[in-house]
């Protein structure tokens, strides 16, 4: 029990490699969180982690059953649903980092089996958490156009998928938070440059309320960028998610006169969005309440994920050029 009185939480992450160490790290050190080990498929890993941050390392993600309340998965996206669906089943809540499974059979089933046994489901899409998102959140309320570019350079994780899966699919969760209309169009482009998967990719979304949001993703730039900016009829709202920066414009009619354009940058008290991701989803277990990022929305933004890549490899196929049997 907590000085509160709540039961502590026991919790595991499953993955602790480049991503999941984070998990350790920060649940290790979160009040009302007992963290009883981390698991890996390479023990040298889950020992080195585990040591760093004074719990155990698990051999057998098996051997967790009936010792932990929660999971933490983050195992590449192809173990997801095999390595998450045996604690949904036993009823234990769930942190799957996104994307939700590698197609939505799998993510439908893991969505099914969540509700079936009344498990917490959460999705790691860390962006929501992002503090200049949170504090643009209630002005984004009639966004007409949407530009966002999440660019990175080449990684030497997360190729077994699209960079629509790796990279958009967070702005691809953003842009559906915010926009509340189905999408009726999609253009896209999709090139393979240094994988036989699309390493770019462009979409041009077009909504039901005739909102349109361009994303753009790269996996082999030389630079990095994470922005996304909103024009809606008399604001403009700016983030940088990279450096949680925030700028809002406001079109300024006077009685009299010429209206102006006035703003400028917003202070944002920056955080971890990871941790208050963790926070949402231990606060959602506790408290017998959804987490922000639903197994639901997990789903919604694969599914569009797919859509998104489904279009860039029939363009590619329309213009003759073959692309290699993808599962997502
Ligand atoms: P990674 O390859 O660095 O780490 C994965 C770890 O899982 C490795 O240590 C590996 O040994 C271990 N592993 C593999 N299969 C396993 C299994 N069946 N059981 C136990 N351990 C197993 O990958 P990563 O970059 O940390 O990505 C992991 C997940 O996190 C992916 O789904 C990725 O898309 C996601 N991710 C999310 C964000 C975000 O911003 N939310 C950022 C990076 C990665």
């Amino acid at each position: 029990m907590t000085a509160q009185g709540d039961r502590v939480l026991r919790v595991a992450v499953i993955g602790v490699g480049h991503l999941g160490r984070h998990h350790a790290r920060l649940l290790s050190a979160m009040p009302g969180v007992d963290l009883v080990g981390v698991v890996d498929a390479n023990l040298q890993r889950a020992r080195e982690i585990a040591e760093a941050h004074g719990t155990s390392a698990v051999t057998d993600a098996a051997a967790l059953a009936g010792v932990v309340d929660a999971v933490v998965v983050a195992t590449p996206t192809e173990s997801h649903a095999e390595v998450a669906s045996p604690f949904l089943e036993a009823g234990t809540a769930v942190l799957i980092e996104k994307p939700l499974a590698r197609s939505l059979d799998e993510a439908d089933a893991l969505v099914a089996l969540a509700r079936a046994r009344g498990a917490t489901l959460a999705v790691g899409h860390t962006e929501r958490f992002n503090p200049a998102l949170s504090l643009a959140r209630p002005m984004l309320t009639a966004p007409r156009f949407i530009e966002g570019h999440r660019l990175g350079t080449f990684p030497d994780r997360s190729l077994d998928i699209d960079v629509v899966f790796d990279l958009m699919i967070h702005d691809i969760d953003v842009v559906l938070s915010v926009v509340d209309a189905p999408v009726v169009t999609i253009d896209a482009v999709g090139v393979p440059v240094l994988t036989p998967r699309f390493d770019i990719a462009n979409v041009r979304l077009k909504f039901a309320n005739g909102c349109i949001a361009n994303l753009t993703a790269s996996r082999i730039s030389r630079d990095r960028t994470r922005k996304i900016r909103f024009f809606q009829p008399a604001s403009y709202v700016s983030i940088d998610f990279a450096e949680q920066e925030l700028e809002v414009w406001r079109l300024v009619r006077p009685p009299a006169g010429a209206p102006s354009i006035e703003g400028g940058p917003v202070d944002v008290a920056r955080d971890e969005p990871l941790r208050r991701e963790l926070e949402d989803f231990i606060a959602a277990v506790s408290g017998r309440r959804d987490a922000t990022v639903t197994g639901e929305a997990g789903r919604r933004a694969l599914e569009l994920a797919q859509r998104i890549t489904d279009e860039m490899v029939s363009v590619r196929q329309e213009g003759g050029t073959s692309v290699p049997p993808r599962e997502i």
